[in-house]
């Protein structure tokens, strides 16, 4: 049984059970740094979120030894499509376009965000220094000069934990950005996201492992989520419908989008606002933030949690480096400024570009885009660009 060292005062506490909070935690045990993860929910979260793993965090999820599980119970995707609403391929793309030194990596793992949570819960309760309390909401952080003390509500009322380098990891919402005061600048997106897991035999009609919908109105992002036959269907809702009426909807999208008309019942139902937005530091003085508490950007390409799970990566190497020579405190700062200059200069205008080509009302861009898009198809060399572009996501590596 793995087992890690360090007093309960060293302990780094974790506001936040999922994706980004586990991994960041389950990097700290397995260095030997003891570790408390604080979640307000009772279970991890259900929702249909995430489910696109870019090759470099399928290097993170490989380097925790997750990636076995992981691929087991999800879908290695390798094929990509371009298509309009009315049926016709634009354009597609496969990892064919890599070469055999490119990446140990050359596809995208495909797998519902709460069973990579679950995979990581449970590789994490192996380590004896760390520990998971569910029902535990944070409710907020005060810093002193050699600790911060912590408020906690559980199930037996109110607690205070004095940690030395708590971690924000509570989501988009996050009560620990709040309570550092920091804005959360940016835009809400108009529209509606609503994703919906689905039963439908999508390669029967030639659709591809991941495909967009290019369309003002119906756009979809449609990828399969692993090897039973579940999809996630992501489709659009005006923005002035209300959130009450968007189930009873669903059958028409259904009928316009789905081959030959079909209706389906949805395993998951899920409307969505989306947003673009980033704290003005991902670094307090002794509190960090990571994941969508630090930044959140539209789904489209999957780059979220992406982003994400490399900031909780570089955030328990930060953590690691630092505990080896105290010193080494720049690498907390490293881990603020680089992860927050990923998400600014790469992240965001890579999603919320994915995004407006999904929904361009211009006839002249949306023509633009197809050409853009055939093109890339015909040129190897462009689609095994496009393919590797998200190494661009790791960012230079701090002190170690
Ligand atoms: C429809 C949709 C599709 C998406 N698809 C993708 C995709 O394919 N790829 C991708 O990379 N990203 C995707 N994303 C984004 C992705 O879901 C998020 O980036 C991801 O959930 C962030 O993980 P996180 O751990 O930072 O936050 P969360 O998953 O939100 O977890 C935060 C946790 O903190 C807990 N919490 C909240 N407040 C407190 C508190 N005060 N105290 C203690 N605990 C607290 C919450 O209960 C929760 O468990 C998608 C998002 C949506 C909406």
């Amino acid at each position: 049984m793995p087992r890690g060292g360090g007093t309960m005062t060293e302990r780094v506490v974790v506001a936040g059970a999922g994706p980004v909070g586990l991994i960041v935690a389950l990097v700290l045990a397995r260095a030997g740094i003891p570790v408390l993860v604080l979640e307000a929910a009772s279970a991890i979260a259900q929702a249909p979120r995430a489910i696109v793993y870019h090759p470099p965090t399928v290097e993170v999820l490989d380097r925790l030894d997750l990636l076995p599980a992981m691929a087991e119970a999800g879908l290695l995707k390798h094929t990509y499509q371009w298509r309009s609403a009315d049926g016709e391929i634009i354009a597609g793309i496969d990892s064919s376009a890599l070469q055999a030194d490119d990446t140990k990596y050359p596809f995208n793992l495909h797998l519902g965000q709460h069973r990579l949570a679950e995979i990581a819960l449970a590789a994490l309760l192996r380590y004896d220094a760390a520990e998971v309390r569910f029902g535990h909401r944070v409710t907020g952080v005060a810093q002193t000069a050699d600790a911060v003390r912590i408020a906690v509500r559980g199930p037996n009322g109110d607690d205070e934990i004095r940690a030395p380098w708590p971690i924000g990891a509570d989501g988009a919402s996050s009560g620990v950005r709040q309570a550092l005061g920091f804005s959360f600048e940016g835009t809400t997106w108009p529209e509606w996201f609503v994703a919906t897991d689905i039963r439908f035999d999508f390669e029967s009609h030639g659709f591809a492992e991941a495909n967009f919908i290019l369309d003002p109105v119906h756009w979809a992002i449609v990828p399969k989520i692993d090897r039973s036959g579940l999809w996630r269907f992501t489709y659009g809702e005006p923005p002035d419908v209300a959130r009450e009426t968007l189930r009873a909807r669903a059958p028409a999208k259904f009928r316009a989008l789905l081959p030959g008309g079909a209706v389906v019942e949805p395993d998951a139902f899920a409307p969505y606002r989306v947003h673009t937005r980033c704290a003005p530091s991902f670094r307090a003085n002794r509190v960090l933030l990571a994941g969508d508490a630090a930044h959140v950007v539209n789904p489209v390409g999957g780059l979220g949690l992406t982003g994400g799970i490399l900031d909780a990566a570089a955030l328990g190497d930060a953590m690691v480096a630092r505990r080896r020579s105290a010193a080494n405190d720049g690498a907390l700062d490293h881990y603020a400024r680089e992860r927050r200059r990923i998400f600014l200069d790469v992240i965001a205008p890579t999603a919320d570009e994915n995004k407006r080509r999904l929904m361009e009302t211009d006839p002249v861009k949306r023509e633009q885009d197809r050409a853009r898009l055939r093109a890339l198809a015909a040129d190897p060399a462009a689609a095994r660009a496009m393919l590797l572009s998200t190494q661009r996501l790791v960012g230079t590596p701090g002190p170690v």
